[in-house]
């Protein structure tokens, strides 16, 4: 099957988050996280559900998605059943993703009411499975203009509040999402992740619903960075449709159709790097991998500074053996060794990870 995120990143994070553990939680770094960002019925839970290659979240035309979903990939071994986890139901496994959907409505109408109301109260899920990362994705409620049902008159600014306070965070990947039917020039999504982001570091443009745009219109030069440059770029994609969703379309099928779509596109079939979701999935491997790389050398020098400490607290107490100074001598050496695999990673010297 298609290949979804994390897949050729996902031995090494493993690795390095055996060794994070085993320092214990004052030496651990702030992994990334993937946050989505964008108006309303932009894309982004479909986003989401396409890059995790599972179907289980609320999406739809209204506002579907009202309180922050917190999503944490946790990787199992191999042959395990992938099942969902919820915080505020612990110990009920989830095994069939539809009453994960159904589940994170429930929530969602508990804290936020059934009236289109909005919360900032998060809804933690936890999905185990053999092919993922281990990374934590976050789902977030659409900007939205015009206060309607339960929502309060300053809605508005209540959402980028509560976005601003996941996307700020310097370890989290924003992924702009912005549909291509809408006027791009104004994407709330690319404004927001702008003052959370201003050098353009750590935001991706997704560029959503090619197939509906306006006919004899593309969004060729938009996907370039030739509208809004944004250092990562753009990644133009086609989630399913409210029909396919009425029809109960899978992803699976989704996938093979965008893949058709983009391949027999005039236009964008000459664009192949910027377009689809497992190019989306590759761009973000590729920059977890060196945003992990960029964090590896302080993370050491943390390491570094609690071995002296221990070193003095050890020569305080004269003899011991297994001391933890040895124990810290010995993460750092294994630390190293990743920082290194990571290195040729990154500059492409893993097959896997080349993207020519
Ligand atoms: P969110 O509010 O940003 O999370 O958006 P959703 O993922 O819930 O999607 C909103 C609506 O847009 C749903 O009806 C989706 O089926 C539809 N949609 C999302 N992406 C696409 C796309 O690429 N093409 C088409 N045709 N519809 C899409
Ligand atoms: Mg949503």
């Amino acid at each position: 099957g298609t290949a979804p995120l994390g897949s050729s990143v996902i031995s090494l994070v493993n690795r390095l988050q055996d060794i994070f553990s085993r320092v214990g939680s004052h030496s651990t770094i702030d992994l990334p996280q993937v946050a989505v960002v964008g108006s309303q019925s932009s894309g982004k839970s479909s986003v989401l559900e396409a890059l995790v290659g599972r179907d289980f979240l609320p999406r739809g035309n209204d506002i579907c998605t009202r309180r922050p979903l917190v999503l944490q990939l946790v990787q199992t071994k191999p042959d395990q059943e992938e099942f969902g986890e919820f915080l505020h139901l612990p110990g009920r496994k989830f095994l069939d993703f539809s009453l994960i959907r159904s589940e994170i409505q429930a929530e969602t109408d508990r804290q936020a009411g059934g009236n289109k109301g909005v919360s900032d109260k998060q809804i933690r899920l936890k999905i185990f499975s053999p092919n993922v990362l281990d990374i934590t994705l976050v789902d977030l409620p659409g900007i939205t203009k015009v206060p309607v049902g339960d929502q309060p008159s300053d809605i508005e600014a209540r959402i980028r509040t509560m976005i601003m306070s996941y996307i700020k965070t310097p370890t989290c990947l924003i992924l702009a999402v912005t549909p291509a039917n809408s006027d791009l020039a104004n994407s709330d999504a690319l404004q927001t992740a702008g003052i959370a982001d201003p050098d353009g570091n750590r935001t991706i443009g997704v560029i959503t619903k090619l197939d509906i745009m306006d006919r004899g219109t593309d969004a060729r030069n938009l996907l370039l960075g030739k509208v809004i440059p944004l250092r990562l770029g753009y990644v133009g994609v086609v989630n399913r449709s409210q029909e396919d969703i009425l029809m109960n379309r899978s992803i699976k099928d989704a996938l093979v159709a965008e893949e058709k779509f983009f391949r027999s596109h005039p236009i964008y079939s000459s664009l192949a790097d910027s377009c689809g979701i497992p190019q989306l999935a590759k761009k973000l491997n590729k920059i977890l991998a060196q945003h992990i790389k960029a964090v590896l050398p302080g993370l050491r020098a943390r390491i570094s500074a609690s071995l002296v400490t221990l070193a003095k607290e050890h020569a305080s107490y004269g003899e011991i053996t297994e001391s933890k100074a040895g124990q810290g001598a010995l993460l750092l050496n294994i630390l190293s060794k990743y920082s290194d695999a990571f290195s040729s990673m990154v500059e492409g010297k893993n097959e896997e990870m080349s993207t020519s």
